[in-house]
């Protein structure tokens, strides 16, 4: 049973992405394995990343929800092969990225979601969960305080939708677009695991409250680790369940 160990990335991070233009209409093209990136992806997971599906699932309550992706993403625990492997793939593309030696595009985090999903979220979004790029008007319109880089919607039953903001995402001057996108990926997929593993009737009233802080907080931790993205700005705060001694005063 492997334990990761990261790698250093390089720095400072110099990485020169594709012009944002061109970025966002990449975003709008279907997607196959054979063309884009080249991200190591299976027929069947990117279907499941792509196309909604009807497998059953079971529920739990929202505490224990959060806990079990907290404990999941526990720093130094033993790995199965599987979750190891995808752990690799995901770091040697952002890793990559970084170094310039991967000219990405923008149907990368829909080919990785599967292993983003077994390494963060325990495999379970998958089948449950499916991602699509939007235009920004598919999303409210930005305000001053606001701007939405993408959104979970839930479809009922378990199922939900991630949408991502290609205009909001590729013309932001924030960070880079390449961190944005993981960032914006990471944060919906914390809303999905609420969506699929636990009764509608009992989904935490505020959506960012201290449930979804637990999950968010231990990704973020781990992404940022193991992978080198983080799933938090700098500043965005959030208060958890995990750590009321340290995190919530
Ligand atoms: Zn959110």
């Amino acid at each position: 049973m492997p334990v990761h160990i990261p790698r250093n990335p390089p720095l400072p991070d110099t990485f020169h992405a594709r012009a944002r233009g061109e970025l966002r209409a990449l975003a709008f093209q279907p997607i196959q394995r054979n063309r884009g990136i080249n991200y190591p992806c299976t027929e069947s997971e990117l279907r499941d990343a792509t196309t909604p599906s009807h497998q059953p699932r079971s529920t739990v309550s929202a505490h224990q929800a959060s806990q079990e992706v907290l404990a999941y993403n526990a720093l130094g625990r033993n790995l199965s092969r599987r979750e190891y492997n995808a752990i690799c793939r995901l770091e040697d593309v952002v890793l990559g990225v970084f170094a310039n030696r991967i000219n990405w595009t923008p149907d990368l985090i829909i080919k990785a979601f599967c292993d983003i999903d077994v390494v963060f979220f325990l495999g379970r979004l998958r089948g449950h969960v499916y991602v699509q790029w939007r235009s920004a008007s598919s999303f409210p319109p930005p305000s001053r305080h606001r701007l939405y880089y993408g959104r979970t919607d839930y479809l009922g039953g378990g199922k939900a939708v991630i949408r991502l903001n290609a205009d909001g995402i590729f013309a932001s001057t924030r960070l880079s677009t390449f961190k944005e996108m993981w960032r914006t990926m990471l944060h919906e997929m914390c809303h999905a695991y609420e969506f699929t593993q636990v009764a509608s009737q009992n989904f935490e009233s505020n959506r960012h409250g201290r449930h979804f802080g637990t999950k968010i907080l231990a990704v973020h931790e781990r992404a940022r680790r193991e992978i080198h993205v983080g799933a938090i700005h700098r500043g965005e705060g959030y208060n958890d369940y995990s750590y009321p001694s340290t995190r919530t005063r």
